[in-house]
């Protein structure tokens, strides 16, 4: 007989890619595991007061926002402008409402202003300009530019550049993404999901990911799922990620574990990189990835915080 779901799921990400242990200082893994084992307790702490799933996935976010390890918040990548144009989406799966944010510039956490855009307008997805003037309407923290800011994101931008001027593709889609995410099950049995990004270094001409649009990088349904994205988001907007897992879990009957590794086989088959996390209305929870690591965590009302980095453990 199967047992019974855990009273409360939290799975949270930090982006994939190729992540290798030779190449990884023991100092950056442990501030990785930490940052991870942060949001999940943020989380955690909701969920276990019986708090919703809507709040727990924003608090989580939040906290790896504002770590600058993560490529969301604090540590965003660099536009070829050398900018940080960030891009947020959340969704509430009991009742579908969703809001989120593209190419905001100033709000500290724009997984917050997604929030806000669900919550206080009648409009799903604001953009640019509108998006960062609607941000100073909600009251929420606004940041210099400079907040955003690491040296290891600007190297790398600057890497990029140099490796344009040799004539070298400037786009490797197995580089190592950073893109920060949640997804939940409340003890009420209410899924969320909440995405948060910088996008991908170099990114030009108003570029938009997977991330804040609903249906590919960020989806909740209590019907069937909650997933949020990392990777190359233009092959998850092309396979409409999130929606088409939710699909197969509703017509197809598929568990959400062989949703998520349906949907991850079709995005290799266009030759896309990355990975989900999930949790289902059925109460499972778990992640789905096509490459050599992900930053992820899970936590449940039944199972001890994990958190790991590389595809070997876990
Ligand atoms: N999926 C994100 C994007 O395409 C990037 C990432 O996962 O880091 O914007």
């Amino acid at each position: 007989m199967n047992s019974p779901p855990p009273r409360w799921s939290l799975v949270i990400h930090g982006g994939s890619g190729r992540m290798a242990r030779a190449t990884m200082s023991a100092a950056a893994e442990a501030d990785y595991r930490a940052g991870l084992a942060a949001a999940l307790a943020a989380g955690e702490a909701i969920l276990a007061a019986d708090g919703s799933a809507l709040d727990a996935v924003e608090a989580a976010v939040v906290v790896l926002e504002d770590h600058p390890g993560f490529n969301a918040g604090r540590g965003a990548v660099f536009t070829a402008e050398g900018r940080n144009e960030l891009d947020a989406a959340i969704m509430d799966g009991a009742t579908r409402a969703a809001g989120a944010v593209a190419g905001v510039t100033r709000t500290r956490n724009p997984i917050s202003l997604a929030r806000a855009v669900m919550v206080q307008t009648p409009h799903v997805l604001l953009a640019r300009e509108g998006a960062d003037i609607f941000a100073l309407e909600t009251g929420l923290p606004q940041v210099d530019s400079g907040w955003f800011r690491t040296e290891e994101r600007w190297q790398a931008l600057a890497a990029m550049k140099a490796a344009a001027a040799r004539g070298e593709s400037v786009f490797d889609k197995t580089l190592k993404y950073g893109t920060v995410g949640a997804v939940a099950r409340d003890a009420a049995g209410h899924l969320a999901a909440a995405t948060s990004t910088g996008g991908l270094t170099g990114k030009r001409w108003g570029r938009i990911g997977d991330s804040p649009l609903i249906g590919a990088g960020t989806f909740a349904d209590d019907r069937s799922v909650a997933i949020s994205a990392t990777g190359s988001g233009e092959d998850f907007i092309r396979v409409g990620a999130g929606h088409e897992i939710g699909a197969r879990i509703r017509m197809l009957g598929d568990t959400p574990k062989a949703a998520a590794d349906a949907v991850i086989a079709e995005l290799r088959g266009i030759d896309g990189d990355g990975g989900l996390i999930f949790v289902g209305a059925d109460g499972s929870a778990g992640w789905a990835f096509n490459t050599p690591g992900m930053f992820r965590g899970c936590v449940t009302a039944s199972q001890k915080p994990l958190v790991a980095i590389f595809d070997d453990e876990g």
